[in-house]
């Protein structure tokens, strides 16, 4: 595939490349204020959701149309470029003949393949970028599908935009920044720019600097950040939203390393680490909660927790499996061990509850009368 950059003249090729604007589009003036503050800091592509898609049905679903004529106005008074999500070819159509810029999928439309090709056929014959977020679930094949289904339409200025991925754990994400996913997409298609969407990814304030430090030390593009001129007051997101004056204490606090290629450079690498300690440890807290399933199945049943034939299983199945992925089978047989016995005593207090519980409650003794 033959991809072609970017072309926004007068902005520059100097990373990050920054997007920055409100979650929503909500009034002339939130709009127009915000814009004006932001290109006084430099910023040179608005972002403003028109039409957003809810979970829900009955919150602010964006205002629609009408919001076109205000980042008509963000172009003329500010000389910024602007960008918004779409989702159907009424948006695609709409946004074109209001010149909309740039265009972005967001999450909920990569993960529907009728919904981007929609917009792929709508898009046939015109040269916009278009920005493609990373589908709601860690599947790369629906990312990798929607730049596919872009390209064969003859779009050919894609860039990515890493925002996380849902997950019914709780973390202190919003969204799972899950690395390895966007690593792997720059492994596949290292010809297209990768930017980090820390607003969505954290969910909050104070994780925005932290999240697009990651995203530099691993030489992303660029940086999508949701800025409100009065974040308290947004119709949606406001627990992520910034002012354009934290936007600016942001980017003046960012160290871009630029000599050093990213997977050689030692932060980028323990930060890939930290993610997948987390991802272990994640796992790990399922493979607990499945355990103590098994201890209650196994007490209903009147079985045995230890059933050594299964345990024998297990520790030869996965140390040749270990083997065949590069890693010592007795390293395996070790690490399993361990997970193995705490397993055990998982299920074990399991029992202990449940037994507890089901004990006769001693009788009071009544006085006799
Ligand atoms: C947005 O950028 O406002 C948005 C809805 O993002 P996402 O699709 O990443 O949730
Ligand atoms: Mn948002």
């Amino acid at each position: 595939m033959k991809f072609e950059s970017i072309l926004l003249p007068g902005i520059d090729a100097e990373r990050p490349l920054v997007i920055a604007g409100p979650c929503s589009a909500e009034t002339e003036e939130q709009v127009l204020a915000t814009a004006k503050q932001l290109a006084a800091v430099g910023v040179k592509i608005f972002r403003a959701g028109v039409w957003k898609p809810r979970t829900k049905p009955g919150g602010f679903d964006g205002i629609g149309s009408p919001a076109l004529e205000w980042l008509r106005r963000v172009k003329r008074e500010t000389g910024m470029y602007v960008t918004t999500e779409v989702a159907t070819e009424k948006h695609v159509d709409e946004a074109l003949k209001s010149g909309v810029d740039l265009l972005w999928i967001g999450t909920r439309t990569t993960v529907n393949p009728f919904a981007v090709q929609e917009i792929a056929d709508a898009l046939k014959g015109v040269d916009i970028p278009v920005l493609i977020k990373n589908p709601m679930s860690p599947d790369i094949e629906l990312w990798v599908g929607a730049i596919e289904r872009l390209y064969n339409a003859g779009v050919k200025q894609i860039a990515l935009v890493h925002r996380g991925f849902s997950s019914s754990d709780m973390t202190v994400y919003r969204n799972l920044p899950q690395w390895h996913i966007p690593i792997e997409m720059k492994r596949r298609y290292p010809s297209l720019p990768m930017l980090c969407d820390p607003s969505h990814m954290g969910g909050r304030r104070d994780l925005i600097l932290k999240l697009s430090q990651q995203a530099m030390d691993l030489n992303y593009f660029g940086l999508m950040i949701e800025v409100h001129c009065c974040p308290d007051k947004a119709w949606s997101d406001k627990e992520q939203q910034i002012t354009p004056d934290a936007l600016k204490q942001v980017l003046d606090g960012l160290v871009i390393r630029d000599t050093v290629q990213t997977t050689e450079s030692l932060a980028a690498l323990r930060d890939q680490i930290d993610d997948l300690d987390n991802e272990l440890l994640r796992l790990l807290s399922k493979r607990m909660r499945v355990s103590r399933e098994i201890g209650h199945y196994k007490l209903e049943h009147g079985m045995p927790i230890l059933q050594t034939q299964r345990y024998d299983h297990i520790l030869t199945d996965r140390s040749s499996h270990g083997e065949r992925m590069n890693m010592s089978g007795d390293f395996i047989k070790q690490v399993l061990e361990v997970i193995h016995s705490e397993s055990i005593r998982q299920q074990m207090v399991v029992m202990e509850e449940v037994k507890e519980k089901e004990k006769p409650k001693p009788k009071k003794n009544r006085p006799n009368g």
